[in-house]
């Protein structure tokens, strides 16, 4: 097995396909990591998240990254980490990016959204207002590994 150092534009093909990946923020030393759904356009990565602790850890400390894999197995995989700046979008004045990402994230994430809105039906309180943020990418890398030829697993 080799371990490879990818290319921008190869991490940036992972993050143009990816829907899944684990956010990391911190607050007074403490990592705090989630799985959340996503979508990369170049230079951001939107999002659509229900308000609660990760919101306001990167209210108060907007550098952030998220963590992206492809395993195929033990010695077949990658993984993407893009450092960035967190910014919320909230209504009214950034209307026009909320849309878009919604547009966006709608294409892959439909049933999280419906998730969304039914539960605020039912407990229409604050943890569940929609909200939208962007990561704006600082910077990615990559590594990935391959299998020369031996068996997979
Ligand atoms: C496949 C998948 C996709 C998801 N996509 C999204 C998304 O697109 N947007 C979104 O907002 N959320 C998404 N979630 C849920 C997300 O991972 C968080 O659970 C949720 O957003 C609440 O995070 P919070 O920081 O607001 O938690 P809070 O409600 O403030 O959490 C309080 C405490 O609950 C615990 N906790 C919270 N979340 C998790 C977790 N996932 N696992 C274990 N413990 C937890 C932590 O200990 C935390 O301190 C997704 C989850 C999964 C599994």
């Amino acid at each position: 097995m080799t371990i490879d150092e990818m290319t921008e534009k190869e991490c940036l093909e992972v993050l143009q396909r990816a829907s899944l990946g684990r956010l990391g923020c911190a607050m007074d030393n403490q990592p705090y990591v989630i799985p959340i759904y996503l979508a990369y356009e170049p230079g951001f990565i939107y999002v659509f998240s229900t308000y609660g602790k990760k919101i306001e850890w990167m209210r108060a400390n907007p550098k952030v990254c998220v963590e992206i894999d492809e395993v195929k197995g033990q010695t077949e995989w990658l993984s993407v980490l893009a450092t960035g700046r967190f910014e919320e979008l909230p209504e009214p004045q950034f209307e026009m990016e909320r849309a878009h990402a919604r547009e966006l994230l709608q294409k892959r994430h439909h049933w999280w959204l419906n998730a969304l809105a039914e539960r605020r039906k039912s407990a229409p309180d604050e943890s569940i207002m929609p909200l939208f943020f962007r990561i704006h990418i600082d910077s990615v890398t990559g590594l990935r590994s391959q299998n020369q030829g031996g068996s997979q697993g």
